[in-house]
């Protein structure tokens, strides 16, 4: 199911970032999620990464970056800003994405990826349904997964969930 995507040497350069992102909530306790805001010049603005242990299953990067967006970038700069993930947005960061107005997405790994890995494992489906950013947010350029960059962020929801 994963498909070739257009991803640059800088696009994985991000991607790879996240995945590091990812990788560090894990060692804390969180879920393996990270995210960067990049400008228009291809430089790292602003990171962060999942910080649900707490109890607060809102705590996504991808909803802080937009919340970061929205206080410390102009909506030209955020027209021109791309959102690198190591996970593919839900459909609660998917709209906070839109509705600041940032621009693309870059995703390692996608949802239905994620979805069809919880499958394999026989982990129930969550709360909030699971959904590729464009049914949420049609405009929104997105590109990934990336091949082997996904069976990295595979490999670390194997590590949280001991399968
Ligand atoms: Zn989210």
């Amino acid at each position: 199911m994963t498909t070739s995507s257009p991803l640059t040497a800088l696009d994985r350069d991000h991607l790879r970032r996240c995945v590091d992102l990812a990788r560090e909530a894990l060692d804390a306790g969180d879920e393996p999620f990270g995210s960067i805001l990049v400008d228009d010049t291809g430089v790292e603005v602003f990171a962060d990464r999942n910080r649900v242990s707490g109890g607060d299953h809102t705590q996504h990067p991808e909803f802080a970056i937009a919340r970061w967006a929205v206080t410390h970038l102009t909506p030209a700069q955020r027209a021109q800003a791309t959102v690198y993930t190591s996970g593919e947005h839900c459909p609660m960061c998917s709209a906070a994405h839109a509705w600041v107005g940032l621009d693309r997405i870059v995703y390692a790994s996608s949802s239905e990826q994620l979805s069809q890995w919880h499958r394999e494992w026989g982990i129930p489906a969550g709360p909030v349904a699971s959904l590729p950013v464009n049914a949420v947010a049609p405009a929104v350029p997105v590109s990934g997964p990336d091949d082997e960059l996904s069976e990295q962020v595979r490999a670390l929801h194997a590590r949280l969930l001991g399968v």
